[in-house]
């Protein structure tokens, strides 16, 4: 992790550095955000579910999610909350903020693998349907997962396919999501994953449905862990349909 960390510094010395909210420039990207914007952030370190790292209220060990669905991937979790600001800064990263955003957003991932001590063989991400991306341009999860890569001296796995267009998730209930992404990804290359333990990234965890249909297919290729870090979760709204 010493040798990360000088990694993080160099890359944090070469980026551009404004804030990733406001845009304005900042001394270094240690943080990514200004003074004043930084105190509007909701840094996900209150309590959270013990599996999926969601942040639920104090009385419960686990979120709705996690007790009531076959949960496939082994642990989940995030630096941030996915609400007020948070929401903005997601929508830089889905839309294009500035560039380099991702680049020091990776430094968030790289904190939470060493704070979790994760361990991992391989990182893969979470994909889009080749149409989706020919219409955005580039697979957030994807830039997120190479900036992580250069921190830590690897490549991300590009095996994951999504093999049906899905609704936006954004737009469903609880139920509907899941069914929406059940069975939509599949792995292509099962070699590469068998055996492995695999660190799997995207930008939000929303229910966690998406993320569970991914580490379904790497488990049913013959991964042997499957640990997920999102920048942000949604935080439990107690729905239980
Ligand atoms: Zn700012
Ligand atoms: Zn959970």
């Amino acid at each position: 992790m010493t040798k990360l960390l000088q990694r993080l510094t160099k890359l944090t010395a070469m980026t551009d550095c404004k804030c990733m909210l406001c845009g304005v420039d900042i001394f270094d990207n240690a943080t990514g955000f200004c003074d004043e914007c930084i105190k509007q952030i909701s840094f996900n370190n209150g309590h959270v579910c013990l599996r999926c790292g969601t942040r639920i209220a104090p009385t419960q060990s686990f979120c709705a999610n996690c007790n009531f669905d076959t949960v496939y991937f082994d642990k989940a979790y995030s630096p941030f909350v996915y609400e007020g600001d948070v929401v903005k800064l997601i929508y830089q990263v889905k839309f294009g903020g500035h560039a380099g955003i991702l680049d020091v957003l990776a430094n968030y991932v790289a904190f939470m693998v060493d704070k979790h001590k994760i361990d991992f063989d391989e990182v893969c991400f979470v994909p889009m349907t080749q149409q989706s991306q020919r219409e955005r341009g580039y697979n957030q999860a994807q830039i997120l997962a190479q900036s992580f890569c250069e921190l830590v001296g690897t490549t991300p796995l590009d095996v994951l396919v999504k093999k049906k267009q899905t609704q936006r998730q954004e737009m469903l209930g609880r139920a509907e999501r899941k069914k929406n992404v059940d069975n939509a990804f599949a792995v292509v290359d099962k070699s590469k994953v068998k055996n492995k333990s695999i660190l799997l990234l995207d930008d939000v965890k929303t229910t966690g449905a998406t993320l569970n249909n991914c580490a379904k297919a790497l488990k049913r290729a013959g991964a042997t862990r499957v640990v997920c870090v999102t920048l942000a979760s949604t935080p439990q709204q107690f729905v239980y349909e």
